[in-house]
């Protein structure tokens, strides 16, 4: 297949807390493409469960709120640290999608096949307007196998861990190193273990480890292989 040049749909795959959405956002404003970080998408489907007493484990229930339940990804309406607005019927749940107790539960609703079903519909039909940098687990693999340009963004876990807890201390959240590495093993062991669209990078993509490398030396490699 021809690929396009400069590559108009560019997928970034790679595990939790690995820097993709960074990228992303900063690799779509320097070449004026949409960003779409298909993580809320099950993050806000995640949420919204949690929020009307659905268990999680329910997979006919969540399936069917992922099927009836349209989610806007917008770009951010506001400067607040965030990477985009998230919308569910015009309510803003950007920073909701974001709660530890949405990490905690996220791997299990985006393991449902019927979910990824709906939610890859959508996130196909945005990606293949083109112009677009898509970032998730499965984008080169399973949503648009068709990419121009293919990143797999990898860390190890600790290092992985250890800029998600900067990232809270941050934000002045109260918590401990270890448990945040916990969860990123769990939550990559779930992600990379399901049956359907698991976490691995595609045959054809570039992979770049950046556990040595600061975020701006990853950028100035990805956007080098875009010009
Ligand atoms: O990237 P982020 O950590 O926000 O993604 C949250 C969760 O959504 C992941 O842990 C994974 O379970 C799921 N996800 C997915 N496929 C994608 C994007 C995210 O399964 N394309």
């Amino acid at each position: 297949m021809t690929k396009t040049h400069p590559p108009s749909i560019i997928a970034i795959d790679g595990p939790a807390a690995s820097g993709k959405s960074t990228l992303g956002l900063k690799l779509a404003q320097a070449l004026g493409y949409l960003f779409f970080d298909t993580g809320v998408m099950y993050r806000a489907i995640t949420w919204l469960a949690l929020d009307r007493d659905i268990d999680v484990r329910d997979e006919a229930q969540i399936t069917a709120l992922a099927e009836g339940t349209p989610i806007d990804v917008a770009p951010a309406s506001r400067s607040d640290g965030r990477v985009c607005d998230v919308l569910v019927g015009g309510k803003d749940i950007t920073w909701e999608t974001r709660l530890p107790i949405v990490d905690a539960n996220v791997s299990v609703v985006s393991a449902y096949p019927g979910v990824r079903a709906a939610l890859s519909k959508q996130q196909r039909r945005i990606g293949q307007r083109g112009r677009v940098v898509m970032v998730g687990r499965d984008i080169g693999t399973v949503v648009l196998p068709e990419a121009d340009l293919k990143i797999y963004l990898d860390a190890s876990a600790e290092e992985r861990a250890r800029r998600r807890y900067n990232e809270l201390i941050a934000r002045g959240a109260n918590v401990k190193y270890e448990d945040i590495l916990a969860k990123v093993i769990e939550r990559d062991r779930i992600d990379s273990t399901r049956d359907v669209a698991p976490l691995k990078a595609a045959p054809d993509a570039i992979i770049i480890d950046s556990d040595k490398m600061s975020i701006d030396e990853v950028f100035e490699k990805v956007l080098a292989l875009c010009k």
